[in-house]
């Protein structure tokens, strides 16, 4: 029986230089930067990034070939928990959203000129990108409902649309914008291509960043108006765009997941802290028993969120059909994050709902978690067909429950 869950002690010594540079370099950086301010955070990116490459700690996920370190998913799923113990440890070592998945994406579906273009400066980490697919007058959750439109005309794409939420538009050297190419599709999935924006450029016009719960806050609304593509700026083919979207979210989810893994850590960690430290009614908080249920729930929840993340990084490093482990671990840990930054700002009292800890706004972002890059009910829906399936076809529920040999 080959169950084996422990690392190569290179990828332990691994774990150990990347929880070192995020104590030791990202967290003290971080700790001065003035968040109203962003020249300052620029500045204190740089400097991470410096130490980062110095320490050999850069762009973990993609292969040398771009400078990168070549990690597998498994592998990657430490080091993404590691770094993302900080908001910045991503952005230190090149690995954030929604860049990764970008990056991801051209390495797969890029031609080699696109990749030279658009994916080496991103690697090298001298431009940053975006990628533009919600719209606010149809339901993300179904991307066959996309209005935006491309046409071409002579040897340009011209397009014409609206977009919303768009991360890190502002900034971007690029976007991968998705649009609709197709009228009469074989299948509602293949209406939409994908095409890679040069920016800034006429016709692309960020109106406005979105002011949300957590603050005015890097997510652009974009009106796009007679915008002219060149055609080789496709990524991936006609009617392809679908595809691309959800070849690029499969590992985009599960590396949410790896730094919603980071962050709930922090946050039980910060429960345990505070409960053997604080006292009230005759004993620790740790000692009652009404904590202690929290601390177990908390606990078993952050368990079953690393295995079920392991396990389906295991699968795409093994090329197996990953879909359903992927959407169960992207509802799972969402939801697990979700909880035990609550209950972590229950136990701190009015020291949790203050800006004196780092939980009000842990838990002002993980909120997006459970409806991003797919809803929870949208996973829950395919979840279950893949199980009616497994059953109607197979008579068992084996392949619907990861596939495991139990
Ligand atoms: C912080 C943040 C960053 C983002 N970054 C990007 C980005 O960079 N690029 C980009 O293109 N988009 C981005 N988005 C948008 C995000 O991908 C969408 O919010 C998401 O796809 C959901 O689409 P929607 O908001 O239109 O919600 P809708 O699709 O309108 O869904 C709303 C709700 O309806 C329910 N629902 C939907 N379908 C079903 C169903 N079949 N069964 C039952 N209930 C259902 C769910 O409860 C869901 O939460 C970002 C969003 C946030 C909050």
């Amino acid at each position: 029986m080959a169950i084996d869950f422990s690392f190569p002690p290179e990828i332990e010594e691994l774990r150990t230089r990347v929880r070192e540079f995020v104590d030791g370099v990202v967290r003290p950086i971080e700790a001065e930067i003035d968040d109203e301010d962003r020249t300052t955070l620029r500045g204190a990116v740089i400097k991470m990034r410096k130490a980062a490459i110095e320490r050999g700690l850069w762009l973990p996920h993609m292969p040398a070939e771009y400078g990168g370190m070549g990690l597998g998913h498994v592998a990657m799923a430490m080091v993404s928990a590691e770094a993302a113990r900080s908001r910045l440890g991503p952005w230190a070592m090149n690995c954030q959203a929604p860049d990764e998945g970008n990056m991801h994406t051209l390495l797969h579906w890029g031609t080699h000129e696109q990749k030279e273009k658009y994916l080496r400066p991103l690697c090298e980490g001298r431009v940053r990108s975006c990628f533009a697919m919600t719209e606010p007058e149809v339901a993300g959750s179904d991307p066959t409902l996309i209005r935006t439109r491309a046409v071409l005309d002579g040897d340009d794409w011209v397009v014409n649309g609206h977009k919303w939420f768009i991360s890190g538009a502002r900034g971007a050297k690029f976007a991968i914008l998705i649009a609709r190419t197709e009228d009469d599709p074989e299948i509602p999935q293949a209406a939409n291509s994908a095409f890679l924006v040069d920016l800034p450029i006429d016709g692309w016009n960020d109106v406005r960043e979105i002011a949300t719960m957590h603050g005015s806050s890097g997510h652009s609304e974009i009106v796009i108006e007679n915008l002219r593509v060149p055609r080789n700026r496709m990524l991936g083919g006609r009617g392809q765009g679908h595809k691309l979207g959800q070849y690029r979210l499969g590992p985009a989810r599960l590396a949410h997941c790896m730094r919603w893994i980071g962050q709930a850590e922090i946050a039980l960690e910060m429960t345990v802290d505070r409960a053997t430290k604080r006292f009230a009614h005759g004993s620790m908080l740790s000692e009652k028993q009404a904590i202690q249920w929290m601390i177990a729930d908390s606990t078993m929840e952050l368990y079953q969120s690393k295995l079920m993340v392991l396990h389906a990084a295991y699968r795409i490093d093994r090329g197996l059909d990953f879909r359903s482990e992927v959407s169960m671990a992207k509802h799972f840990v969402a939801n697990a994050l979700n909880r035990i930054i609550d209950r972590a700002i229950q136990v701190h009292g009015a020291l949790g709902y203050s800006h004196d800890t780092p939980l009000a706004h842990m838990a002002q972002q993980a909120r997006w978690a459970r409806f991003a890059d797919g809803a929870d009910e949208v996973h829950q829906m395919r979840i279950a067909q893949r199980t009616i399936a497994a059953w109607q076809e197979k008579g068992s529920l084996t392949t619907a429950t990861g596939d495991l040999p139990l």
